[in-house]
């Protein structure tokens, strides 16, 4: 079987090895569009710890991982100066490149090179192969030549993906206001010396800052000013940082033909909810465990793939856009005091509830 695996972000990485290992006569390739440590954006964060969801499947991958990865169990909301802290939510975090760095790692080890410097053109012949994945993530180029039924709808806030080396003992939720709106960070330590800080604002804020007259410099400056209580003589840095709207994909057939969406370049889970990793290697365990099971039917194996897979997907799909929904209407939330704000942000997704929170956060619930 000759298999092309478009992009090697974690999707594409982690799927390759998964299907070096479980399938070894294959004949696989990884093309990459990035020189080899070559990537966006600064850490990445889990909604569990230390990748859990691996251990039952992947005790190897979770093991090489895992240690390089920060962890904490409390969340902060800092609103009005004010820092509310909810217990009990577990978190871990890698830098995104340490991550490419280690799945690259294990692939080769397993006898496999990615090809990097090799951009898949939207032309490409992808007809010599039994099967061609699109993990080309959210602007899949691969995505383009089949019809899979995507969308992609721009959100309305303006992010962007920044880092400081400023350290964080806890990921925090922090919300300021200036003359020409409202700010949220979203930041976290992702290694010893590095922090990630996404800072996000809704359109009209983003204008009347004058953001799109701005060049990298006077951006960082103004991003650095708006939260300098939060940074505190620290520098923000960027990687790529430019000013984005978040996309939402969606696609309503996952295979066509040869072709099969996986991770980002299938649909997109906003980062406000840390699955977006997460999902695409879920996706990459799924789809190897349902080529490894196939006895060389893939069509087959695709299908039994989106029958099992698309109902988890959807699940959490709908708790990030109602997440995502929330962020879009922030400056509304700043109405509300601390600890109210808190509360909002906690249930914002629909997956927590007083039940469940008083179960696993009793210091915040005490104070409720
Ligand atoms: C600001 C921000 C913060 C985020 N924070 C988190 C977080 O905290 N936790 C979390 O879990 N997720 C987070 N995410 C989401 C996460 O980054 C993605 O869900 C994840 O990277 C998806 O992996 P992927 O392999 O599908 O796609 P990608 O990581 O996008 O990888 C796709 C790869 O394909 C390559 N490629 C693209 N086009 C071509 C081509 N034509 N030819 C060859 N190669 C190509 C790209 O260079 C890239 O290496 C965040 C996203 C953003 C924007």
């Amino acid at each position: 079987m000759k298999i092309l695996i478009a992009g090697a972000g974690p999707a594409g990485l982690y799927l390759a090895y998964l299907l070096r290992r479980r399938l070894p006569a294959w004949k696989i390739r990884v093309a990459e569009q990035n020189p080899r440590d070559s990537t966006f954006g600064f850490g990445v964060v889990f909604s569990e710890r230390a990748l859990e969801f691996l251990r039952a499947d992947d005790p190897q991958t979770c093991g090489r991982i895992a240690p390089a990865m920060e962890n904490w169990t409390d969340l902060a909301i800092v609103h009005r100066g004010e820092r509310v802290v909810i217990d009990g939510i577990g978190f871990s975090a890698i830098g995104r490149l340490k991550l490419l760095q280690l799945l690259c790692a294990q692939l080769e080890a397993a006898g496999l090179r990615p090809e990097f410097n090799r951009a898949l053109a939207a032309d490409e012949n992808l007809n010599d192969y039994d099967l061609v994945v699109a993990a080309d993530g959210a602007n899949s180029v691969v995505r383009g030549t089949a019809d899979f039924g995507t969308t992609v709808t721009p959100l309305e806030n303006r992010f962007a993906w920044f880092g400081t080396t400023k350290i964080f003992d806890t990921l925090t939720q922090t919300f300021v206001q200036n003359e020409a709106g409202f700010f949220n960070a979203h930041h976290y330590r992702h290694s010893p010396s590095m922090s990630t800080f996404v800072f996000e604002c809704d359109a009209a804020t983003w204008r009347r800052a004058g953001f799109e007259r701005m060049d990298e410099t006077a951006t960082l400056a103004y991003c650095g000013r708006v939260f300098a209580d939060t940074l505190q003589g620290h520098r923000l840095l960027s990687n790529k940082s430019v000013w984005r709207n978040f996309p939402k994909v969606r696609s309503a057939r996952w295979s066509v033909g040869n072709r099969v969406l996986i991770g980002d370049a299938q649909r997109t889970a906003h980062f406000s909810i840390g699955s977006g990793t997460r999902l695409a290697m879920e996706d990459a365990l799924a789809l190897a465990k349902c080529l490894g099971e196939s006895k060389n039917d893939i069509p087959g194996a695709l299908t039994v793939f989106e029958a099992l897979r698309r109902p988890v997907v959807e699940k959490l799909a709908a708790a990030a856009d109602a997440s995502a929904g929330w962020y879009e209407r922030f400056p509304e939330h700043m109405r509300l005091a601390p600890r109210e704000l808190a509360w909002s942000y906690i249930q914002r997704s629909g997956r927590v509830d007083p039940a469940r929170l008083r179960g696993i956060a009793p210091r915040f619930m005490a104070g409720a």
